[in-house]
């Protein structure tokens, strides 16, 4: 038997005005994998993103969360059914400290839970992603690279399934790159199933089972991470050709 993806796109489209974004991509993600979203800049990845998060209304197209049709639902319907996702720009809440923003998080993922209990998952989480020494600072005196950190543990304190990382890796120096190479693998091992969008070649080919390369929008290929940036058309995207 063939497992189904936990997560599924066909056909979607979304248009600005005249600007077609997203054009007639499909896209399947299988639990326990990192499924790779590549393309140059321009090329509808964030916009793909939004889309399948719920924070934008798709033109045509259907998307599925474990079988269950969501593509018009509003984005916290989505996160629901266990979809989260970091922002390309990190907007923590500026008057909060971080470990009171991984709580917000946590109790936004799960109202129902008591307050020790939202505590307790924050602080995991905290741990989890390294930021324990962190955990009383203010958004503000965090580097851009603990701020996407905070970021993603906000997302992760939802206890997501399906997570959407949008270059939270992205400006980082050797030994951040190496961290946040490890904290993708150790999410992964957790059981939540990841889309990453991330330039760094090192980086897909380290961390993805799987790449999906779109160009103006439209999916130009597909397939193992090496084979994909080797392909011909893939090439003479990234060269603006
Ligand atoms: P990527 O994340 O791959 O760099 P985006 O999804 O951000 O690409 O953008 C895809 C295209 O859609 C670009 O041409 C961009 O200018 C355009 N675009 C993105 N968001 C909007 C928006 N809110 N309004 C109008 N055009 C947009
Ligand atoms: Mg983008």
């Amino acid at each position: 038997m063939t497992a189904s993806p936990i997560l599924s796109c066909r056909d979607v489209t979304k248009t600005f005005g005249g600007l077609t974004a997203v054009d007639g991509v499909d896209l399947d993600l299988y639990e326990g994998e990192i499924r790779g979203l590549v393309g140059p800049n321009g090329s509808g990845k964030s916009t793909l993103i939004n889309v399948l998060t719920g924070f934008l209304s798709l033109d045509s197209g259907s998307v599925t969360v474990d079988g269950t049709r969501v593509e018009r639902l509003p984005a916290h319907r989505v996160s629901e059914l266990g979809v989260a996702r970091t922002y390309q720009i990190p907007r923590p809440f500026a008057t909060l400290s971080v470990i009171e923003n991984v709580q917000a998080a946590s109790y936004f993922g799960n109202a129902k839970q008591r307050p020790t209990d939202v505590r307790e998952e924050a602080a995991r989480w905290v741990a989890f992603a390294g930021m324990q020494d962190l955990a009383h600072e203010a958004p503000d005196a965090l580097t851009l690279h603990q701020r996407k950190l905070l970021e993603l543990t906000r997302a992760l304190a939802t206890r997501p399934r399906v997570l959407f990382l949008d270059e939270v890796l992205t400006g980082l120096n050797q030994q951040e790159l190496a961290e946040g190479i490890a904290l993708v693998k150790r999410i992964k091992e957790v059981g939540i199933s990841i889309i990453v969008v991330e330039h760094i070649m090192r980086v897909i080919l380290d961390l993805c089972d799987h790449l999906t390369v779109l160009n103006f929008g439209k999916v130009i290929a597909r397939g193992a991470p090496r084979e994909c940036l080797e392909d011909e058309d893939v090439i003479a995207a990234y060269l603006g050709k």
